[in-house]
């Protein structure tokens, strides 16, 4: 099976051919947590989670990072506005982000790295990057030198007065060139700060992203696959891999990988207005499959136009495929490859096309219970669990801080080579659903799928 994605950096379909082909690394930027997630955000998650499940169909490990960026001058407002701590929004809304993608079946990252843990290896890199001349300092401020990265604009192509007009390119007055980029900026007492070598501050959103990617995947190891939405590629991915190329002799990433953004009634979602949807509304009057097999309805690269035909459309194919299954009795564990489904998928992830298949697996379904089989498997590849009939409209509510506590408490115990209590905790652990990985010294968790 050849695995064909789109890369953004070639505009082009390539042949997917990692770097080791015993272990695929993958990166997203993730959610910044100060506001409830809305359809845009579960797209950006949907979408990887199915590449995800496709590269770990073909590939033995499949290292998928995504993070949590816990540091924004949007969080820092929305906690001055509520007189909260950033901490306090921040957490509230990466538990909000988690249960809601919980619900939408999107399984949990390999690592899931926030920003506010990673401050030493962000000075690192941004230490670095300094050592080697491709930055500088300007009050207060360090600063990427754009015009010392010769091969800057490689992914977006854009020429340097198509830069300067880009909405996200700030023009100051301590930059050498408009297009340069903050690595470092200073706190005042209102904004969270650390110290470093360049005084209390905070980094700038770029280098968040390539330090965490390289203190997971290792300095000189290149990134195989990096997504996002579409409109990261510039500034954000462009300014990403002028930092990651610079600071090692690895080349950054091979394949830049993006989705499309999500419009209402063909219109941007924005507050002002609107007409932003939240996952959490949706959730309470739809199942979270239809919810999910309607972010698949268009493909990835395409703007998903979100309509109320979207979701109704979604609920009646559902309807259809869980009439034509009828009430078939599945002993054997569904398998979870089906060739065809995966022949759909590894051409560059074409979703429509993979729910036409299952259109057409449930128009014979009725009358043969292979078909019907094949349905449920070819469904539950994407995420979609037909037989699952406590599909209810309820947010699920889980207690993460109990999770985290308990592998705590079970990492204590081997350590003091305790193993019976080690192995009672994961017992309740795997009671409750959840299953633990021991990964690089780490302890990470998901949840038991069907
Ligand atoms: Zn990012």
């Amino acid at each position: 099976m050849t695995i064909k994605l789109f890369n953004t950096i070639n505009r082009k379909k390539e042949e997917f051919i990692p770097v080791n082909k015993d272990k695929v690394t993958m990166y997203v930027c993730g959610p910044t947590v100060y506001s409830h997630p809305h359809i845009g955000n579960a797209r950006a998650a949907v979408i990887p989670d199915i590449l995800f499940r496709l590269l770990s169909s073909k590939y033995d490990e499949v290292v998928y990072i995504r993070n949590i960026t816990d540091v924004d001058d949007k969080i820092s407002e929305a906690a001055n506005k509520s007189n909260k701590t950033v901490n306090d929004i921040s957490s509230k809304f990466t538990k909000i982000y988690h249960a809601n993608m919980r619900s939408l079946g999107i399984i949990s990252p390999t690592f899931e790295p926030k920003v506010t843990d990673s401050i030493p290896a962000i000075i690192n890199a941004i230490q670095n990057i300094l050592d080697l001349g491709y930055a500088y300092i300007s009050e207060k401020h360090v600063l990427f030198d754009t015009v010392k990265y010769k091969e800057y604009g490689q992914l977006s192509k854009k020429n340097f007065d198509e830069m300067i007009d880009g909405a996200r390119v700030e023009i100051a007055s301590y930059k050498k060139c408009p297009r340069d980029f903050v690595l470092w900026k200073p706190s005042d007492s209102t904004m969270p700060g650390w110290d470093s070598p360049w005084g209390i501050g905070r980094p700038g959103w770029h280098i968040e992203c390539t330090s965490m990617i390289k203190e997971i995947i290792g300095k000189e190891s290149t990134l195989d696959i990096h997504g996002g939405g579409n409109d990261l590629i510039f500034p954000h991915h462009e300014n990403e891999i002028a930092q990651g190329n610079c600071m090692s002799s690895a080349k950054y990433c091979n394949y830049w990988f993006h989705n499309g953004i999500v419009l209402v009634d063909k219109k941007k979602m924005s507050k002002s207005l609107g007409n932003v949807i939240l996952i959490e509304d949706l959730l309470k009057n739809h199942s979270p499959i239809t919810i999910r097999l309607a972010l698949l309805s268009a493909h990835y690269r395409q703007p998903l136009n979100w309509t109320d035909r979207t979701i109704t459309d979604s609920h009646t194919l559902i309807t259809k495929y869980r009439s034509s299954i009828g009430n078939i009795e599945v002993t054997e564990k569904p398998k979870q490859t089906d060739n065809e489904i995966l022949d759909i998928l590894s051409d560059d992830l074409n979703t429509p096309e993979a729910i036409t298949y299952l259109s057409k697996l449930s128009r014979y379904a009725k009358n043969n219970t292979q078909d019907a089989k094949k349905l449920i498997n070819a469904a539950l590849f994407l995420g979609i669990n037909l037989l699952d009939k406590s599909q209810s409209t309820k947010v699920e509510q889980v207690d993460e801080d109990l999770i985290n506590k308990l592998i705590l408490e079970r990492n204590e115990s081997r350590s003091q080579g305790n193993y019976k209590k080690a192995d009672e905790i994961r017992d309740k652990l795997v009671a409750m659903r959840v299953k633990i990985k021991d990964l690089d010294g780490k302890t990470v968790w998901e949840y038991i799928s069907n």
